[in-house]
């Protein structure tokens, strides 16, 4: 992988990446078509990274089907596919990771205790393999892609990180590779997350600056779905993360919601 950066970034090509833990979807293929649009090349690496999950979470049952991913990676006009292995990246006694001080202490950060030195630590890594001029994120892990453009302004990588908007079902349910885990019912509830945000978003538009109100408003309509069981629902400052006690200015609104087995994130930005 290296070697084939190296390669082409000596022929004077830029060379864009996008990381994923695969199951492709719409989502992830918005992503590639932003990065083939931004750079000459487009790299997109798939590994259901271990450090990130928590020894309670979905590690094992996380969907994969490589043949399928390859094939649509390529219909989005993906240049390789980036497939390592565990061992390739956590080999026999790793033992470096990165943490964040403030930012992950906040949203999933909090529930998932861990989560994002996982993902910082192998963004990094895969940063440093495929060596990319631009990489892009999707805005559906709002947290994500904040941590990250930290991280890579602090540790100095000259990479341009690029958000892309939530790609969403016709419902309104924002595209992840968990939603194949739904059952039908499940599915149908799970329009919820999606419902509570566009909610928000009209009372807020209405004049509502009370973070409690909306809060109250969104927990009511999650919890209509018997199968549903929030997470958190916070309303923040769209830099730092703080909860905001009025709403004075755009602010963004993240939910996460176990429907059954399955968690799910979402979020949206409410501008007064
Ligand atoms: P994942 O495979 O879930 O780790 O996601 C890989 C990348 O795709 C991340 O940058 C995600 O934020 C992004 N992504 C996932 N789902 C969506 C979506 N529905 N819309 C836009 N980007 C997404």
């Amino acid at each position: 992988m290296s070697q084939w950066s190296k390669d082409r970034r000596g022929r004077g090509l830029t060379i864009s990446f996008v990381p994923t833990m695969g199951f492709l979807h719409e989502g992830h293929l918005s992503l590639m078509r932003e990065a083939k649009r931004r750079c000459d090349l487009t790299v997109v690496s798939i590994f259901v990274n271990p450090t990130q999950f928590g020894p309670q979470e979905d590690f094992d049952a996380y969907p994969r089907d490589l043949n399928r991913d390859l094939k649509m990676a390529e219909s989005a006009g993906a240049d390789l596919v980036f497939t390592p292995e565990r061992n390739d990246l956590y080999p026999e006694g790793f033992d470096t990771f990165l943490v964040q001080e403030k930012l992950p202490g906040h949203l999933c950060g909090l529930s998932r205790p861990g989560h994002f030195r996982g993902v910082l630590t192998i963004v990094a890594k895969l940063f440093h393999i495929v060596n990319p001029h631009a990489a892009v994120f999707g805005e559906k892990d709002y947290q994500q892609l904040a941590v990250i453009r930290r991280m890579a302004k602090d540790l100095h990588f000259d990479i341009t990180i690029v958000g892309y908007p939530i790609v969403r079902e016709p419902d309104g349910l924002a595209m992840s590779s968990r939603n194949v885990r739904l059952s039908a019912g499940q599915r149908t509830a799970a329009a919820c997350l999606y419902q509570s945000l566009v909610n928000a978003r009209q009372m807020v538009a209405d004049g509502e600056t009370d973070p409690e109100k909306i809060l109250s408003a969104a927990a009511a309509l999650i919890n209509a779905q018997p199968e549903a069981e929030i997470d958190y629902i916070k309303i923040c400052d769209p830099g730092t993360l703080d909860d905001v006690s009025s709403i004075g200015c755009p602010v963004v609104m993240a939910v996460a919601v176990k429907i059954g087995r399955t968690r799910l994130i979402d979020n949206m930005i409410l501008s007064p």
